[in-house]
């Protein structure tokens, strides 16, 4: 696998690459078959948890920290390593595989130690969902004005995978209700927007790095998103009602989503979050005081380039005609 190739639990999340080996060429719907069994006796138990790339979703980081009981912010210092998300400059974390064997820190032999909670890719695997928003129409400023939704799942068959030569056999619907991913799907499908929204941009309008510190510190650490939001004038200029702030404040996954929607808002200008109508015309007022100091600026410049340009002349006895 080159370092450019997406690993087989990396397009489960994300979606598959083009045309990757792995892939079978085969959308499914929920009621496609497949033949498959991971357990412990399987010969190949744990190959699936070393050399690889595990892209944490906000979801992901979140669980896992209440998990280990630590805070996010340590959390990511201690297991993850940023990455980029799905080849756009927008930043985001991975699992920090360890060095001495490349292996996922919360695999044993027994398993993984993190299981009830394990990260969204390790749920989804051998079978990635794709179900973003593709092509669809946008105006001249990027907005989405029509969606072209699709969705479709995909098996990832990996040769050191021998789950597929067990005789267990489900339907794709069952193989995920075993795996608990539909509420996987519904955390994370805000932040998998965004990434995709990013992606269908290309790199030619790229984010600013305030934006992409915004992006990640959102996305990766809610507590310091908290901060931001009860702590500086963020609800001095949103208008945000008061049943949303008094469920942002106390519950994780309320703030989750709406950083979603903050995010989607600064950074695409998407619907959902609103400026005050006075900061607006504060706005306003400022930037037309800007723009009249700027021009009577340009009027003084001006009037002395040609003061100094009548004095060179007298100087030199040009006579004006
Ligand atoms: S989190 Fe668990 S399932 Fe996922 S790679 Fe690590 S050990 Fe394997
Ligand atoms: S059967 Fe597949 S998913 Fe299960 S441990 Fe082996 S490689 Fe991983």
């Amino acid at each position: 696998m080159s370092s450019e190739e997406k690993s087989g639990k990396e397009q489960t999340i994300f979606g598959k690459e083009k045309n990757p080996s792995s892939v079978e060429p085969k959308k499914l719907t929920l009621d496609s078959h497949l033949k498959f069994r991971c357990h412990p006796g399987v010969r190949c138990f744990t190959a699936c948890c070393g050399g690889i790339k595990i892209v944490l979703t906000p979801y992901d980081i979140l669980t896992l920290a209440k998990r280990l009981e630590i805070p996010a912010h340590e959390f990511l210092e201690q297991y993850t390593m940023p990455t980029y998300l799905e080849k756009t400059d927008m930043p985001g974390v991975m699992i920090k595989l360890q060095e001495d064997d490349n292996k996922c820190p919360f695999v044993t032999p027994g398993g993984c130690t993190v299981y009830k909670d394990r990260p969204t890719a390790c749920r989804y695997y051998p079978v990635g969902m794709a179900d973003f928003h593709e092509g669809g129409t946008r105006d001249a400023n990027g907005i989405e004005l029509e969606s072209a939704e699709e969705k479709f799942y995909f098996i990832v068959r990996e040769d050191h995978c021998k789950g597929f030569e067990e005789d267990k056999e489900w339907t794709v619907r069952e193989w995920r209700a075993d795996q608990g991913v539909d509420i996987r799907d519904e955390m994370n499908r805000g932040w998998l927007r965004l990434v995709m929204r990013r992606k269908s941009f290309g790199l030619q309008a790229s984010l600013s790095e305030q934006a992409k510190r915004m992006f990640f510190m959102a996305s990766t650490d809610l507590a310091t998103f908290r901060k931001f939001v009860f702590e500086s004038s963020f609800l001095d200029i949103y208008e945000i009602d008061e049943e949303t702030i008094k469920k942002i404040k106390k519950d994780d996954i309320e703030l989750m989503f709406f950083s979603f929607k903050y995010l989607a808002a600064t950074l695409f200008g998407a619907d959902g979050l609103k400026i005050k109508p006075e900061k607006v015309k504060e706005k306003v007022i400022q930037m037309k005081k800007q723009q009249d100091e700027a021009v009577l600026k340009s009027v003084k410049e001006y009037e002395e380039l040609k003061a100094e340009t009548a004095r060179a002349r007298k100087a030199t006895g040009v006579v004006e005609k």
